[in-house]
């Protein structure tokens, strides 16, 4: 059965004590953005001649798709970017949250790929943020994701990282750039956010296990997206 427009009004406040239990997931294609502290679009890391803004986004809308088929566990899809965004009406990071939030975001990846001036640097990693209000789901969230994603390359050590990440942030944080602090107490209503580095752009066997697998990323992120879902119902269902 499709969670319709008629229970959508009911969790919005007509009192007769249905809980939506379909779940709106958020997918941010990190980077693809100008903001206030840059006019030119930021491409995230670059290796290979290939852009980590281009890969993810790509990455990304597989996602979507793969997670809009799963229509008896989330109710649906969307990204924070279908393109590059030019001069988003938000500050940097903060943008991105603001588009889960109008969403009524349950669930939210951040997808990134990783670089370093050594070459030789590789893994998968995932992160969630450890000072935020929805630290605990977020944690069963990454560790859903950590057991689904099968790319064949290593895992970084812990693979299950915790940050105080920005863009998974609930809390008041302040710009290094810009000195001044911003409010993401609004994300707070996101019940589950993580951060996953699919591989090093700047390792080529990395970067080229990332290339030849998009889709099945894909998949395996959608699992980990499902498992997590189909675990956590009560926490998800809640008021
Ligand atoms: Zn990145």
């Amino acid at each position: 059965m499709k969670v319709g427009e008629q229970q959508q009004q009911q969790v919005a406040g007509t009192g007769n004590g249905v809980q939506r239990c379909a779940v709106v997931v958020v997918i941010d294609p990190g980077h693809g953005d100008s903001h206030d502290e840059s006019t030119t679009i930021d491409p995230g890391a670059v290796g290979g001649g290939l852009n980590e803004s281009d890969i993810v986004l790509d990455i990304s809308k597989l996602l979507k798709g793969k997670l809009a088929a799963k229509t008896d566990l989330i109710e649906s899809v969307h990204l924070t970017r279908e393109g590059n965004v030019d001069n988003p009406s938000q500050p940097k990071l903060l943008w991105r949250q603001q588009v889960a939030v109008a969403k009524k975001c349950d669930v939210f990846l951040s997808i990134h790929m990783n670089s370093f001036e050594k070459a030789s640097a590789n893994g998968k990693e995932v992160f969630y943020n450890h000072k935020s209000s929805n630290k605990a789901e977020s944690a069963k969230f990454a560790s859903a994701l950590y057991t689904e994603y099968k790319l064949p390359i290593a895992w970084r050590q812990p693979p299950i990282k915790t940050s105080g990440l920005s863009v998974l942030a609930t809390y008041k944080w302040k710009s290094t750039k810009l000195g001044i602090y911003r409010d993401s107490t609004i994300f707070q209503s996101v019940k589950a956010a993580a951060l996953f580095e699919l591989g090093f752009i700047s390792n080529d066997a990395d970067r080229k296990a990332v290339i030849d697998n998009k889709d099945n990323i894909a998949g395996w992120l959608c699992e980990g997206i499902c498992s997590y879902v189909s675990a956590n119902r009560a926490a998800l269902c809640g008021p």
